[in-house]
């Protein structure tokens, strides 16, 4: 997937038509010491999928941003083809291909329910209409469970809040340039 990502985010006017807000800064995925062998395995896995991703030394990390502080990292990933993109460019680009392909979209529109006969999908129910259907796909995220409940269905997505903080860079400095991330408390290694 993020092998296809890039590809796609890259050359997204040609692929998928509009602007993705791209913006190629390069990652970093940071990692402590205690997990060298599983960094360096996961690590021969990403370049065997042809995956532009390297370990580095901290000093060339400090060469691409100075100020990190690196007292705790062991091991340096670099992915210098990623970046970030638009979000709210990328939906309405995808939406705009996708209407001049045939696409209808309903905005603010629920799906209260679906209709089955015979233990096959036939439609789906909305507030102001319903529409039938053989194939209907979940991409409900978070509430992808509440959907597939309506076909009796449970699939394990857990819900769970997440903290995000927001630093503002010191007065008279840009914020980094460089894109950088460590595991998570549930990343398994
Ligand atoms: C705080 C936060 C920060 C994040 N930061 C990043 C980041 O920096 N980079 C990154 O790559 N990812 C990030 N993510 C993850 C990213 O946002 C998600 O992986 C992504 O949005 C998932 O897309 P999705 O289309 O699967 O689901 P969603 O974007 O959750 O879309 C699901 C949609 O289904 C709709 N829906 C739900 N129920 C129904 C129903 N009954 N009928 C009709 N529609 C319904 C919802 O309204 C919603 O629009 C972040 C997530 C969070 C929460």
């Amino acid at each position: 997937m993020m092998k296809r990502c890039i590809e796609i985010f890259t050359h997204f006017s040609e692929i998928v038509g509009g602007n993705a807000g791209f913006v190629n800064t390069g990652w970093a995925f940071l990692t402590p010491p205690e997990v060298a062998r599983p960094f360096r395995k996961n690590l021969a896995l990403q370049q065997d999928l042809g995956i532009n991703t390297r370990e580095i030394s901290k000093a060339e990390l400090l060469e691409l941003e100075p100020r990190f502080d690196l007292r705790d990292v062991g091991q340096i990933a670099y992915e210098p083809d990623s970046g970030y993109a638009d979000p709210h460019l990328t939906t309405t680009s995808y939406i705009q291909a996708g209407c001049s392909r045939g696409l209808d979209m309903l905005q603010c529109t629920r799906v209260t329910a679906l209709r089955i006969e015979h233990g096959r999908v036939m439609g789906v129910k909305t507030p102001n209409c319903e529409i039938s259907t053989k194939v209907v796909v979940n991409a409900a995220g978070p509430w992808a469970n509440g959907v597939a409940e309506m076909a009796g269905l449970s699939i394990p997505i857990v819900v769970s809040r997440e903290e995000e903080i927001l630093l503002a860079p010191p007065v008279g400095q840009k914020p980094p340039q460089l894109f950088t991330t460590g595991p998570t408390d549930d990343e398994s290694w």
